[in-house]
């Protein structure tokens, strides 16, 4: 081992030269490559050390955070490259915006963030907003992107970084639902509403344990004999202080918070132990059922399903499971393992919410669905918008050669109905018929149906 000056001098440029490498490694693990802005990694670090800092020297932290209004339109028009660039370009001008000691950063997609001093929040706010409206020319095309920004401050709004943000998310929302291209700050409004929400999650999660979550059914209508053929169980929160929720009021955030899997579960197994003497004394055929794109994400889905309805006493020719386009789409190898692993028991899929999506009847030739549920917008313009009209008609025709059953969705007047029993709809369901109903009063109503109708007592 040589101690000699020039060995000294060498291991010392060897250091420096490691010290560089790891400073570059670093820095490319924390760079977003299309922007060249920080990630959201790096964003988080960025934004726990501002706050310490500020928890120091009782100073504040602004957290803007910035989203394209109409990304994805101009993303599926122009191209993936222009949006890339229009991404790229946008980020060049966030960085131009800031201001010594303010970090930007890509979060992801078409999401940015700003962190920044608690000053000129509205004027800042107004800049970008200016900023992201300015024309840009992509590929020889001039577009306008557009965006909206939703700000919170620490220790103002918030005391930590998770709520910080999720504040700061929460004024973006309300900024693109008042038609984005704005800016919006959190205010006592916005409180008051995570406040509710937060209750209102708590009294989820002991709702479903509680059997608070309970099914009601609307009938399915055979269009030529009128009669009730089959139920939709759809799921209801007797809440204790508001009353009876619909499932907007609830499964939104259920899938948010992971806890749709369970309510599925809870529905689904006091729909069967409902429903099953309906089928064994021949009131009914069908009993179908929603499950989230959530649900059918787990790989292991369909398997559970089936041990679960073998310990009912529903035979499962009897059960209709109902997804949706959009998680066909989402993963397609994974959507056709559950269906066939789900028709070859016997049990019926069908598409639900068909004519909002892509609605490719196409597609389907090439899996076991075999009933397809038009969307109530499609049926609430039946009879009265003669292109939907046509529309309509030519879909039923297309799925009745593909040797598909449609239902439709949503009838609520007698002229839909008899205009789609004239184009060869074969079920219908909607307020014209029934409402959702809990199950004693679906009962009495199937054993009404069931009953012989009463005849005049026979004279002489
Ligand atoms: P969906 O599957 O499309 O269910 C049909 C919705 O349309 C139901 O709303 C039903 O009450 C309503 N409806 C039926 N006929 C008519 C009509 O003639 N006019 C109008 N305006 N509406 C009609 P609901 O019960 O509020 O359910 C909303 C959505 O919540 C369902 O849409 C379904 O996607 C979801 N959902 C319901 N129950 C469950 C469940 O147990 N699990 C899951 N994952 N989702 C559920
Ligand atoms: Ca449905
Ligand atoms: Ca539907």
């Amino acid at each position: 081992m040589s101690n000699s000056p020039q060995s000294l001098t060498n291991l010392a440029a060897r250091v420096a030269e490691l010290e560089a490498e790891r400073e570059l490694t670093l820095q490319f693990a924390q760079t977003d490559a299309l922007t060249g802005l920080v990630n959201r990694g790096a964003f988080t670090t960025g934004l726990i050390e501002r706050i310490e800092k500020a928890q120091e020297n009782d100073g504040s932290v602004a957290l803007f955070i910035i989203d394209l209004d109409r990304f994805k339109v101009l993303n599926d028009t122009l191209g993936h490259h222009a949006g890339d660039q229009l991404l790229a370009e946008l980020g060049q001008r966030l960085r131009d915006e800031a201001r010594p000691g303010d970090l930007v950063a890509r979060l992801g997609g078409d999401e940015f963030a700003l962190i920044t001093s608690d000053h000129d929040i509205s004027v800042r706010a107004q800049r970008l907003i200016s900023l992201l409206s300015l024309p840009q020319t992509i590929y020889g095309r001039t577009v306008v992107p557009g965006g909206s920004v939703g700000v919170a401050v620490y220790p103002r709004d918030a005391h930590d970084i998770v709520d910080l943000q999720r504040f700061a998310d929460m004024a973006l929302y309300r900024a693109k639902t008042l038609g984005g291209r704005r800016f919006s700050i959190f205010d006592a409004e916005l409180r008051d509403e995570s406040l509710r929400r937060r209750t209102l999650e708590d009294e989820l999660r002991r709702a479903i344990p509680a059997g608070e979550i309970e099914p009601w059914f609307q009938p399915i209508i055979d269009s030529m004999t009128g009669r009730m053929v089959g139920v939709e169980v759809l799921a209801r929160w007797r809440h204790p202080e508001q009353g009876l929720l619909a499932p907007a009021a609830f499964v939104p955030m259920a899938e948010e918070l992971g806890l749709i899997g369970a309510i599925d579960e809870a529905i689904f197994e006091a729909a069967c132990a409902r429903t099953a003497p309906w089928v064994a004394d021949g009131l009914i055929e069908v009993v179908s059922c929603n499950v989230s794109p959530r649900d059918l994400m787990d790989p292991a889905f369909s398997r559970k399903l089936i041990g679960r309805l073998a310990k009912t006493a529903l035979p499962a020719t009897a059960l209709t499971v109902e997804i949706t386009e959009t998680f066909l789409l989402q993963d397609m190898a994974l959507a056709r393992r559950h269906i066939e692993r789900l028709a070859s028991r016997g049990i019926n899929v069908a598409l639900d919410d068909f004519g909002t999506g892509y609605s490719n009847l196409r597609a389907l030739m090439h899996l076991p669905i075999k009933t397809v549920k038009l969307d109530r917008s499609l049926i609430d313009d039946v009879g009265r918008d003669a292109r939907v009209s046509k529309l309509v008609a030519s879909m039923l025709h297309a799925a009745r050669s593909l040797g598909v059953r449609i239902i439709a969705e949503g009838v609520e007047h007698e002229s839909q109905a008899l205009f789609l029993r004239a184009a060869g709809c074969d079920r219908m369901q909607g307020y014209f018929f029934a409402r959702p109903m809990p199950a004693e009063a679906m009962e009495q109503k199937l054993r009404e149906a069931d009953s012989p109708a009463p005849r005049l007592a026979a004279t002489g």
